[in-house]
């Protein structure tokens, strides 16, 4: 049995492993690099000039803590339990990834770095990086395939005016793996004076622990809202699962609690190869980009396609934090698909005047779905972004929602 109460100083262990996941499988070029930027988080997390120089940006710059807010006329005209959302969407730039980013960008500072180093797919990671780095007055090369590039061009401009530079990789598919090889070849070269940031609780050890500690706030904030609010705790908490930094730093919050905890991964299409990224429900162990984890792989080990409507949960696997959840059974992986999410995405748009992320509507659509089977009670959904990013792909697709029959009260 796993004691709550000391969890986060056993896990995950010095080398890494929560379990039998995690772990930092790394070429040897880059093992001193590794080597410096754990001793230097191990140090650096127990300063208080680093915590309260950490907690000063975080409510003046980020605009934190963000507010839990009580969705009344979604949940009644849902019908079943009572629905809140944490809202991540009103933290700066639009969502939960800054706030790893800033301690990121922090860390960075007080390591003496002059240069942040990372990769981008659908380029939400590399906006925030490149906000982190504006704030710090540091360097941010940020690698990303020229197919992405072309894809996402909002994020790229949104990205250059903020002072990054945006590296083209233009090798193999030109999408986001050979953007993490160029990224890591990058900072084998670099590593004296620039620090790699990932944009999820994924990679090899020190990345897991140093990303889920710093979207922690998430869920510490929302336990004490939630609890001034209802004086109750929920009953069950849930969010959306790409790489998984939203729902562990919001799951890390309530996990010495009797609350049920559902991490929501995206179905797509349906259950076929390929059609989806629900690698906790269908992935088996296995090992991407330098750690042990639950992945969607062929029989030879190769990572299989994956596919979402939300760019940001299209990843063949997951943090090796949630595989180990998963395990012991302390959450439940659940799905949603693009279907389910895009009808949350319009009900909390025109129930509540809330354009979510199509990433965080998998969160809501999962929400939905519980609270009618749950009829009383509180469910409390992390709100991982804002859907700006999202109108034109949905508008062009799906119409603005008027087939979706919204009841007037
Ligand atoms: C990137 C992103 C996600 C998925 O990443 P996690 O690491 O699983 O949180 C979810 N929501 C939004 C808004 C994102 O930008």
């Amino acid at each position: 049995m796993i004691d709550f109460r000391t969890y986060f100083h056993q896990y995950p262990d010095s080398n890494g492993f929560f379990g039998q996941f995690g772990g930092a499988y790394v070429e040897p070029e880059l093992e001193p690099a590794f080597k410096e930027i754990t001793e230097a988080y191990y140090s650096i997390c127990h300063s208080a000039q680093f915590i309260a120089e950490l907690r000063r940006i975080r409510r003046e710059f980020q605009g934190r803590p963000t507010p839990v807010y009580h969705c009344e006329r979604l949940s009644r005209l849902n019908g079943g339990a009572q629905i809140y959302l944490k809202r991540e969407d009103l933290n700066h730039s639009g969502a939960h990834k800054l706030n790893h980013c800033m301690g990121e960008g922090l860390l960075a500072k007080f390591m003496g770095k002059k240069k942040i180093i990372a990769e981008t797919g659908a380029g939400q990671h590399g906006v925030a990086l490149a906000t982190a780095a504006a704030y710090f007055g540091l360097e941010c090369d940020i690698y990303m395939g020229e197919v992405d590039i072309a894809k996402q061009a909002p994020n790229v401009t949104r990205m250059k005016i903020l002072g990054a530079r945006v590296i083209p990789v233009s090798h193999g598919l030109k999408t986001l793996k050979e953007a993490v090889d160029a990224a890591f070849a990058a900072y084998r070269k670099e590593y004296k004076d620039a620090i790699y940031c990932i944009g999820s609780v994924l990679g090899p050890h020190p990345f897991p622990l140093i990303v889920r500690d710093f979207q922690m706030c998430v869920g510490q904030e929302a336990r004490e809202q939630f609890l001034a609010m209802t004086g109750i705790m929920p009953d069950v908490v849930c969010a959306c699962v790409g790489g998984g930094s939203n729902s562990a730093g919001m799951f890390a919050g309530f996990l010495g609690d009797a609350v049920e905890l559902c991490g929501v991964e995206p179905l797509g299409r349906g259950a076929k190869r390929g059609d989806h990224a629900a690698s906790v429900n269908y992935g088996t162990p296995g090992r991407i980009h330098g750690f042990d984890t639950l992945l969607l792989q062929d029989p030879d080990g190769e990572p299989q396609p994956v596919y979402s409507i939300a760019s940001g949960l299209d990843y063949p696997g997951v943090g090796p934090e949630h595989a180990f959840w998963h395990t012991i059974g302390r959450v439940k992986y659940v799905t949603a698909t693009d279907e389910e999410a895009v009808d949350a995405f319009f009900k909390l748009s025109r129930y509540e005047g809330i354009i979510p992320a199509l990433e965080s509507s998998h969160a809501v659509a999962y929400a939905l779905k519980r609270a009618r089977e749950m009829k009383t009670g509180a469910i409390l959904a992390n709100l991982s972004g804002r859907g700006d990013k999202d109108v034109d792909f949905v508008i062009e697709h799906y119409g603005y929602g008027d087939n979706y029959g919204f009841p007037r009260e």
